[in-house]
């Protein structure tokens, strides 16, 4: 049984781009017959709010989507709330640590740290990490730890990662790409690609489509599933939906969050509506249900280039 996923994180409100990841996500487990899980991805304590949470769930009903399983529904591989799944992410480190992938790292850039919990790729992070700390001694680790506590980043193997990408095509990331990456910051907060990793293959998840910002992301996910001997899921990263400057859509478009525009008065159908039309799974940008939209769907409709989000396509919303 095929099993997709959509997991936001609950550090703001979800946007009309994110909602139409969630609805392609939707659609495609939908259509193969498969479970579709939520999972809630509040790993970053300090950015993630509960009311987010709670308001984003309630969006996504609003849309018309609902779950199989998820932090409200339960299920098999309960809990569904990253928080609450510490000691998986634990016992996936000791593992990783005992089979000599991991070191620890006392460099201080503060910068480096705060990323490492942000889901999205190399390009947000700078410059990759040269691996200062990779080839201490022993003894150099304990005279450290002494004034610091260190982070914990993956060695990388010397080989490059190769993946086909079921949107993206054929992808091949050099040996080393974007560095060792930290799979624990040295306040103890567990790295977003670990954690990820790790809830995928436990949660069964066999189908991953997400947006294509999170490219960058899969081959450490990759690496950190062959590490730990786990199943490694089909990828889909499909174009992200763009404000008119070119930009990944964010706040600087507007206020494009779901729960704006459904406090505007807009009906759910009319959301789903416009953004099937801009996705090129349905002809007119008429009203629609996300579930009369499951018959026809198939993943090649997804169109291969970023969708505009232009004044045209925001007038359609208008009531
Ligand atoms: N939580 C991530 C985000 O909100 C998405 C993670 C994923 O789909 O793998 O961007």
């Amino acid at each position: 049984m095929r099993r997709g996923r959509f997991a936001p994180t609950p550090s703001g409100l979800l946007h009309i781009g994110n909602a139409r990841t969630a609805l392609l996500a939707w659609l495609q487990m939908r259509k193969a017959g498969g479970v579709f899980v939520l999972r809630m991805e509040d790993i970053d304590g300090p950015r993630s709010r509960p009311e987010f949470a709670r308001q984003i769930l309630a969006d996504l009903r609003w849309l018309g989507l609902d779950w199989d399983e998820g932090p409200d529904t339960g299920g098999p591989f309960s809990p569904y709330t990253q928080s609450e799944r510490l000691e998986r992410y634990a016992a996936a480190l000791d593992r990783l640590d005992r089979e000599g992938w991991l070191y620890p790292c006392f460099c201080s850039r503060a910068e480096r740290l705060s990323v490492a919990s942000a889901p999205h790729g190399l390009a947000s992070e700078g410059p990759a990490y040269p691996g200062t700390c990779r080839g201490l001694t022993r003894r150099e680790r304990r005279d450290k730890a002494v004034f610091r506590r260190p982070s914990l980043r993956f060695a990388l193997p010397d080989r490059p990662v190769e993946f086909r990408d079921a949107a993206a095509g054929l992808q091949t990331f050099a040996p080393g790409a974007g560095g060792d990456f930290i799979v624990r910051r040295s306040d103890g907060i567990y790295g977003y690609q670990l954690a990820v990793a790790v809830d995928d293959a436990e949660m069964g998840i066999t189908d991953v489509l997400r947006g294509r910002d999170l490219l960058d992301s899969t081959p450490r996910q990759i690496l950190l599933l062959r590490a730990l001997d786990l199943p490694v899921p089909q990828y889909a990263h499909i174009p992200l939906m763009h404000g008119p400057d070119g930009k990944r859509l964010s706040k600087r478009h507007g206020d494009i969050s779901l729960t704006a525009i459904r406090a505007s008065g807009t009906p759910p159908e009319k959301v789903v509506g416009v953004l099937a039309y801009a996705s090129g799974l349905i002809e007119r940008p008429e009203p629609v249900k996300p579930a009369e939209l499951i018959n026809s769907f198939r993943m090649e409709m997804i169109p291969s280039e970023p969708v505009v989000w232009d004044q045209p396509l925001q007038s359609l919303l208008a009531l």
